[in-house]
């Protein structure tokens, strides 16, 4: 997430309320970040166009917090464009089911096959690999490989089965597989490295030669805005029924999941996340999502939002230190609001980008808190109150009380005593700071 986007978001949880302007603000950087993220430029203008006009309506004015209003608009949004519920495989109702896979040389198809063969294998299916790339040289060799590695038969062009023409191979591979049974035919095809028109034609003649169920468009989410042209062009030379998007695993932040998804109103079926045959996974929109906003940024921006010692808490506990009222029950208070972010640990565990505050909440021992709260809990209200009040027997009942030692005892009350001395001096200047437990 850009530095920009988390500042804007940051400005803007402090708003009551949003203005128009804000709005704007905010929703300029949002352009920003998916620019950023390489989503083509006409997606960006549709998209922010939409959360502008959702976040300038009623329904975010009368949310308690807007900016988190506007997060999840931009979430939303992101997961309704990249098909919002994961879209499954469609499988004939009559065996065999036939998947062809189209895309420009170098997008991962054949490599795709392999781990699409492995992964229906496991889920109980007898796939069979049919080899209609004929234009490179050693693209046949490459899906018996792979084959071979899936454990799953390769039908490649022998004499007498389609020898120099893709589209014979596609069709006897599946009477082939009619045949032998094979319950899942995937045809491999051929890729250019530039979309040109005889390309298309031979990709179109196998489609129209297998009728096939799915045909799956595999791009690479590394080739970013061009994501779309080839996009388009497969849409009107071929059609397809769904996307794969391959090499996650590189640094590409994803945006050609948006770019394509929105242009070509067809869903992301499967990720490809590697060059190994398991470096394959069912796509999850809302994933993606998170992936292209890194919403882990601002997941923890509204948490600490929410959670954190708010601006407002701090004032109130500054008077109190001014004035010398601020008790054991007030120290309890902040304990408490630490150890409600010290829960946020594991689930900030599991978001990208949070990584800075993960770091800041390793810091602290719960179970610190917890002691400490067992002791002051122990104490009665008078005691809490004034420490003065606590004497030897008083400290004996309270450290019986809560299952501590009087050394534990001592040292929280001292602890505490110090902390309200210093503080007192401090909080004429400003935001309080105790030692070991200031604001995060
Ligand atoms: P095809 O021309 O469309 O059949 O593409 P290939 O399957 O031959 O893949 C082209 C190159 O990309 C090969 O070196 C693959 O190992 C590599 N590749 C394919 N999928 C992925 C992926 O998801 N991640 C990475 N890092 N590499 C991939
Ligand atoms: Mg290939």
């Amino acid at each position: 997430l850009s530095d920009r986007l988390t500042q804007t978001f940051k400005n803007l949880r402090t708003k009551g309320k949003l203005t128009p302007a804000d709005v704007d603000g905010t929703v300029r950087e949002i352009r920003r970040a998916l620019l950023d993220a390489d989503v083509a430029l006409e997606v960006v203008k549709e998209f922010t166009g939409k959360v502008r006009e959702r976040a300038l309506s009623d329904e975010v004015n009368k949310a308690l917090n807007p900016a988190q209003q506007v997060v999840q608009i931009v979430n939303e949004e992101l997961v309704a464009i990249l098909g919002g519920q994961q879209r499954k495989l469609e499988f004939a109702k009559k065996p065999p089911t036939v998947i062809m896979l189209a895309g420009l040389q170098g997008a991962g198809k054949t490599t795709l096959a392999g781990k699409l063969a492995k992964w229906l294998k496991k889920e109980g299916h007898t796939p069979l690999l049919v080899a209609s790339d004929l234009q490179r040289p050693n693209a046949v060799t490459q899906l018996q490989v792979v084959g071979e590695q899936a454990g799953v038969p390769v039908f490649a062009p022998e004499p007498g089965n389609g020898v120099g023409d893709p589209v014979k191979v596609a069709k006897n591979g599946v009477a082939e597989a009619e045949r032998k049974q094979y319950d899942v035919v995937i045809v491999d095809t051929a890729g250019r490295l530039g979309i040109d028109a005889e390309l298309m034609k031979q990709a179109a003649n196998i489609r129209k030669a297998v009728d096939p169920d799915e045909v799956l468009f595999v791009v690479d989410a590394l080739t970013g805005q061009d994501a779309v042209n080839t996009a388009r062009a497969f849409q009107e030379g071929v059609d397809f029924t769904g996307v794969v998007l391959t090499k996650l695993d590189g640094d590409s932040r994803g945006g050609a999941a948006l770019s394509v998804t929105s242009i070509t109103g067809r869903p992301i079926i499967f990720a490809s996340v590697g060059e190994g045959l398991d470096d394959f996974e069912p796509f999850h929109p809302d994933r993606m999502a998170s992936r292209i906003l890194d919403l882990g940024d601002i997941l923890t921006l509204i948490e600490q939002a929410q959670q954190a010692f708010d601006e407002e808490e701090a004032l109130k506990v500054a008077e109190k230190f001014r004035t010398d009222s601020f008790t054991l029950d007030d120290f309890l208070g902040q304990m408490q609001q630490l150890k409600k972010m010290g829960s946020l640990k594991g689930m900030l565990g599991m978001l990208p980008g949070a990584r800075g505050m993960r770091e800041q909440l390793d810091n602290f021992d719960e179970r610190e808190i917890t002691r400490t709260e067992a002791i002051i809990q122990s104490m009665t209200p008078a005691e809490r109150q004034n420490t003065k009040l606590l004497n030897g027997s008083r400290r004996l009942r309270i450290a019986k009380g809560s299952g501590m030692t009087v050394t534990d005892v001592n040292q929280l009350v001292a602890r505490f005593e110090q902390a309200a001395k210093m503080m007192k001096t401090v909080a004429k200047g400003g935001v309080p700071q105790v030692p070991g437990m200031g604001p995060i």
